[in-house]
């Protein structure tokens, strides 16, 4: 017997013990990154793109609603638990994680997105909006990259190749606007993918104001406050904390998929609006196919940190559909 012929077995198992379609989605990213990076630097452009894009995405606004929240949070929790509970101090590693790679890597990635549309399917691009005003295509553009994020999400619940990585997000079973930063890189790549399709054909000329992209992250971090707030009235259009909430109960995620507006939930029939002062349902994921800080021994916070990160790329464990 040949020596290929014994370690063949040996080494079908150890790829079997790999999930592809995540590799897939990595090269993907890389592919996007890689168009953005280029074209920038032959424009000489790279280092001012970053820094609007850290402008956007990190502004002082954003800083000090997550800072609001977290005093919010200790005023009127929805669950009480300590300030340094596991799930903060995980997802502060997180927020860690975002400022540092996350927010280079969206902005490279719209950038990436919009230039692969433009080069490739230009036509979508309406240049009979040029002569809309402001007032009108400025909002309709925001609402049709929400529609296209609901999309994105919506595609993270349905594909298991988009939901291995979805997971972790769901993992905490300690929300907080902290929370809104569990994310796996890798999560962001079809959402601002699909994100970037309506932006490079309603306003194809006309950059949206930062501010409103800004507001509009802002509204979306918010959701995952350890709050019971509904919004009142304001909360049947706009996502509010106890509305997303039940998007993250631990037995069911298939309701409240809306990143800002809960109009495309309403349409998919899958809105369910919280009843003010209504129970504070348990989160997470049942049977913990991720690892978790809240297990038994989940061991130092940077080494589960790489485990979350890297689970996507096994065999899915036990419990992850
Ligand atoms: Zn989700
Ligand atoms: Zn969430």
């Amino acid at each position: 017997m040949s020596v290929s012929e014994i370690t063949l077995p040996n080494r079908l198992a150890r790829w079997r013990r790999l999930c592809l379609s995540s590799f897939v989605l990595a090269g993907i990213t890389a592919l996007v990154l890689w168009v953005a990076v280029v074209g920038l630097v032959r424009q000489g452009r790279l280092e001012t793109v970053l820094s609007a894009g850290r402008a956007e995405l990190a502004a002082p606004l954003l800083i000090a609603l997550v800072v609001a929240t977290g005093l919010c949070e200790r005023i009127w929790p929805a669950e009480r638990r300590p300030v340094l509970a596991r799930g903060h101090v995980q997802d502060a590693c997180y927020l860690a994680l975002h400022a540092v790679v996350v927010i280079p890597l969206m902005t490279l990635l719209s950038v990436g997105a919009a230039t692969l549309i433009g080069d490739h399917a230009g036509w979508i691009e309406l240049r009979a909006t040029e002569q809309w005003p402001g007032w009108l295509i400025v909002p309709l553009t925001i609402a049709a990259m929400d529609a296209a994020n609901w999309l994105a999400h919506y595609a993270d619940h349905r594909l298991d190749a988009l939901w291995r990585f979805h997971a972790l997000h769901h993992s905490q079973e300690e929300l907080s606007v902290l929370t809104s930063f569990r994310a796996h890189p890798l999560m962001h790549t079809t959402g601002f993918l699909l994100a970037t399709v309506p932006v490079v054909a309603l306003m194809p000329t006309r950059p949206i104001a930062p501010v409103l992209i800004t507001i509009y992250v802002c509204i979306g971090t918010l959701q995952h406050a350890n709050l019971r707030w509904t919004f009142g009235p304001a909360g049947r259009v706009i996502v509010s904390p106890a509305y997303h909430r039940l998007h993250h109960a631990a037995d069911n995620q298939a309701v409240n998929l809306g990143v800002v507006l809960t109009i495309w939930d309403v349409l998919a029939r899958c809105a369910r609006f919280p009843a003010r002062g209504g129970d504070v349902g348990r989160t997470g994921l049942d049977g913990r196919p991720v690892p978790v800080e809240q297990a038994e021994s989940p061991g130092p916070v940077l080494r589960l940190l790489a485990e979350q990160l890297i689970e996507p790329f096994g065999a899915p464990r036990s419990g992850l559909r």
